[in-house]
């Protein structure tokens, strides 16, 4: 193993433990970039290797995406999916955390650069995940965020919960209309998850709220482009949410292709016929595109710009280098691309970590093979039906919810968030009440609808 050597400086990134160390200690530093579900698998891995671990993330805290939704919907609060990375990683000992934004690798000098300062490796392991892909629209995102972090979720929820609102003080019925049509794009598990809770909460949390409006009347439009929704389960699964979303009241149109979106909604393209569809709050749940680690390692990405990896995960001629989880290419025997999920990542993490180890031990035996174990898929649509596709059998209904409930809550980090994500399920459930209704950020007069005389429009 190659050591590497670091100059530290007052602004070289490193904790004052390992500056104090670094000239004596011989271990090998494992930098891993990301402490998304592949990083923090990968350190967790890592706590009784003899080596030095720094784990880097430009936030404070692991995320749990797949709760995401439930957050824009005012199900669950930000700090029940999320925890803070110092804390998960307090108990560990060879192990510190830096917050930062790593832009660039240096793949000669075995250094990576965090806001500026540098810092070596021994090892590298990547597992910056994915972000929002319009497919070359950016300019659409501002019209259709999408959901990735804590920020986009509060972000959605406010939109969500303003178009209510807004809807409440309108006047003009087409206007009301455009401010009660609720557009998600993309019927993959985020987008079919996102339709069926804005529906519930539309037509069952919110029925009672309002006196001018009927929150009934809200719309729901699920669009795809592709034939049918959730298209990487089976087809009779598919079916089965596409009935259980219509009994939700989600609008389907499948077959569909988004063409623009602006401040007036989304244009629509279905066979030959063009369709305007006017929304004040369009959800983008389309696409991803990995983070810009090709960019770094100066190596070519698919089209959606995952690192392509050998058998253990590294990058060609790199052996010190490990890409995972939602930014690296992995494919499994038959040439199949593993697909961008949490338990895909979190092997990928216990495998790195498993390699590691043995090799801060003896660096003469081979490496193994990275095998991905496939224990099967989860969705949910709305507050009691999920569907589950375990290969040999399928769950739907209340039971295949159930399932989805547990396997959640036993994956969410920390008793706290475990046990009160549970509690808030079950009053939901008995209840149909959304315990996170709250409007955060400045709502500024320019959002409510104005009277031409300049003040504000009261709904019939
Ligand atoms: C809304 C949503 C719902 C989902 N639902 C499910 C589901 O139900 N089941 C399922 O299996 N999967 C689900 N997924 C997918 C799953 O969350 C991902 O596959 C998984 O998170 C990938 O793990 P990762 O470690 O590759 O990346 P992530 O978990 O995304 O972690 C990446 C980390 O890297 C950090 N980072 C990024 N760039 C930098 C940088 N430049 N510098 C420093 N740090 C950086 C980020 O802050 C983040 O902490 C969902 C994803 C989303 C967005």
């Amino acid at each position: 193993m190659q050591t590497s050597f670091h100059v530290h400086s007052k602004t070289c990134g490193c904790s004052p433990e390992i500056r104090a160390a670094g000239e004596t200690d011989t271990r090998p530093r494992v930098v891993i970039v990301g402490a998304g579900f592949g990083g923090l698998s990968a350190a967790k891995a890592l706590a009784k290797a003899d080596v030095r671990v720094t784990l880097v993330d430009r936030r404070n805290h692991h995320l749990f995406q797949p709760l995401l939704y439930q957050v824009a919907t005012a199900g669950l609060s930000p700090g029940q999916i999320a925890t803070p990375i110092r804390t998960i990683i307090r108990k560990q000992k060879n192990a510190e955390v830096l917050l930062g934004t790593v832009t660039a690798v240096d793949k000669i000098k075995r250094e990576i650069v965090l806001d500026g300062h540098r810092i070596n490796y021994d090892y590298l392991v990547i597992a910056t995940g994915a972000r929002h892909s319009y497919f070359g629209r950016d300019e659409w995102e501002q019209f259709a965020p999408g959901l990735k972090s804590l920020e986009d979720a509060t972000e959605l929820r406010k939109r969500i919960l303003l178009s209510f609102e807004k809807a409440e003080l309108e006047a003009d019925a087409e206007a009301r209309r455009r401010l009660l049509t609720f557009v998600v794009i993309g019927a993959g598990p985020t987008g079919v998850e996102m339709a069926g809770s804005i529906a519930e909460l539309a037509h069952r949390a919110l029925a009672s709220d309002f006196r001018a409006i009927d929150p009934h009347a809200a719309r729901v439009v699920l669009v795809e482009a592709g034939p049918r929704a959730l298209s990487s389960f089976p087809e009779d699964l598919s079916r089965y949410t596409e009935k259980a979303l219509g009994k939700l009241g989600v609008e389907l149109m499948m077959n569909t292709l988004v063409t623009n979106i602006s401040e007036q909604g989304v244009m629509l393209a279905k066979g030959s016929g063009a369709e305007a569809l006017p929304s004040a709050c369009v959800i983008w749940a389309a696409g991803v595109a990995a983070s810009p680690v090709a960019k770094w390692l100066g190596v070519e990405g698919d089209r959606a710009g995952r690192v392509p990896v050998g058998a253990d995960l590294t990058v060609a001629e790199h052996a010190e280098i490990f890409v995972l989880g939602d930014c690296a290419l992995v494919k499994d025997k038959t040439g199949k691309q593993l697909p961008g999920l949490a338990p895909v990542a979190k092997q990928q993490g216990e495998y790195v970590g498993r390699v590691l180890k043995a090799e801060a031990r003896d660096k003469t035996k081979p490496r193994p093979e990275f095998k991905y174990q496939d224990f099967g898929a989860l969705a949910t649509v709305g507050r009691k039906v999920a569907i589950a596709d375990f290969g040999k059998f399928k769950l739907t209904g209340f039971i295949g919810w159930l399932t989805w409930c547990l396997a959640h809550i036993y994956f969410l980090i920390g008793f706290r968030n475990r046990f009160s994500v549970a509690l808030d399920w079950t009053w939901s459930y008995l209840t149909f009440e959304r315990g996170a209704r709250l409007i955060t950020g400045p709502v500024s007069q320019s959002v409510l609808p104005a009277a031409s005389d300049g003040s504000a429009k009261r709904a019939a």
